[in-house]
């Protein structure tokens, strides 16, 4: 079944490239493709210049149509309760700009720095914790890589940013060669949603890439429901374990996305359908705008036992909260 998948589906870079600029920006469009009209909404639109909507065309396909409730919509859609303030929801929840060492590369972690080396993402998620994030003036990442050489006690280097997904594949490789010459290197990480927002991005050109090199490949996805898994994200991934990258996935637990415990067991499964393994359900990064997609504690440890009751043990994620300044994430208990 697979081979027949590949001689009908060959995506080349400029497919997704392509999609990338065709990303619907326009509010009042996207609620026109959904077949809904303002009035339906329970919230007014906001219009946010500095984290405006963006959406790929193949995402909005996979929402419901005339459903002001679906879930996929409400994490892209700009709506008023975005302007409610709270003195706990901050511009940097999670201590990132402090942890930045030198341009681009924050460390925090014993054993592994993150390299930030895009702010730019082809989708905008609402409650993104990086959404005012003040990326470096420059995008060089000479000196985090001087950083990483360094320093024998960095053992994996994670891509994230934005989404690292949106540079060229040939860029990614010159990256990657470069980070593979450091002796003590083992392990990359890329952190990406595109394999699931644009799964044209899966391209040939990224698995060579990711598995000609001498290190050992990891790629944490970003999935929050079901329904964004659809046949072609479900390929893509498939692909990239099948090529010998280890496939995680984090999701964000979110008000009126997926906080039900139904919707989290199909989601676990659904994944590992494609044999990728859940890794961490966040609770929510208290970044301002973003008030409105808090679960209470109480209610995501009752999510979670759920979750144990229904699911062999490995595919239960960890839930987990970044508390800046501590040497992990931090287990929900
Ligand atoms: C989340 C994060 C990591 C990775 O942590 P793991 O627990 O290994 O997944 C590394 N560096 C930074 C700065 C992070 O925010
Ligand atoms: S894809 Fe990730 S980094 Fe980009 S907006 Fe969404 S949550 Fe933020």
């Amino acid at each position: 079944m697979i081979t027949e998948m590949l001689t009908r589906w060959q995506t080349t870079p400029a497919d997704w490239q392509h999609e990338l600029r065709q990303a619907i920006r326009d509010p009042m469009q996207l609620l026109q493709l959904l077949d809904l009209s303002p009035s339906q909404l329970a919230q007014p639109l906001v219009l946010k210049p500095g984290f405006a909507l963006r959406v790929p065309r193949s995402y909005v396909a996979r929402m419901r149509k005339g459903d002001p409730d679906d879930p996929l919509l409400r994490q892209v859609l700009p709506v008023t309760e975005e302007q409610r303030q709270l003195p706990t929801f901050n511009l940097d929840p999670t201590g990132d700009k402090l942890a930045e060492k030198v341009p681009n590369l924050l460390a925090k972690y014993s054993g592994r720095v993150l390299l930030i080396v895009t702010g730019a993402c082809a989708i905008h998620c609402r409650y993104c914790f990086r959404q005012h994030y003040n990326y470096s003036a420059t995008s060089s990442l000479l000196a985090a890589v001087e950083f990483i050489r360094a320093d024998s006690s960095i053992g994996e280097v994670i891509l994230s940013g934005g989404d690292p997904l949106t540079w060229t594949d040939n860029r990614l490789a010159e990256l990657f060669h470069q980070l593979a010459q450091i002796p003590h290197l083992q392990r990359l990480r890329l952190h990406t949603r595109l394999p699931i927002v644009l799964p044209q991005r899966v391209t040939h050109e990224l698995l060579n890439g990711l598995t000609q090199t001498r290190l050992q490949p990891i790629m944490v996805v970003h999935t929050n429901h079901a329904n964004e898994i659809d046949e072609s994200v479900g390929y893509g991934l498939q692909r990239l374990v099948a090529a010998g990258v280890t496939v995680l996935n984090q999701s964000v637990l979110l008000r009126g996305v997926n906080d039900n415990a139904a919707h989290l067991i199909n989601l676990s499964e659904m994944l590992f359908n494609y044999r990728v393994l859940p890794y961490y359900l966040h609770r929510l990064d208290r970044v301002q705008g973003s008030t409105h997609f808090e679960v209470s504690k109480a209610a995501a440890l009752h999510l979670l036992e759920q979750m144990r009751i229904a699911l062999p043990g490995y595919l239960v994620p960890r839930l987990v909260q970044e508390v800046a300044g501590m040497a992990y994430k931090q287990p929900i208990l």
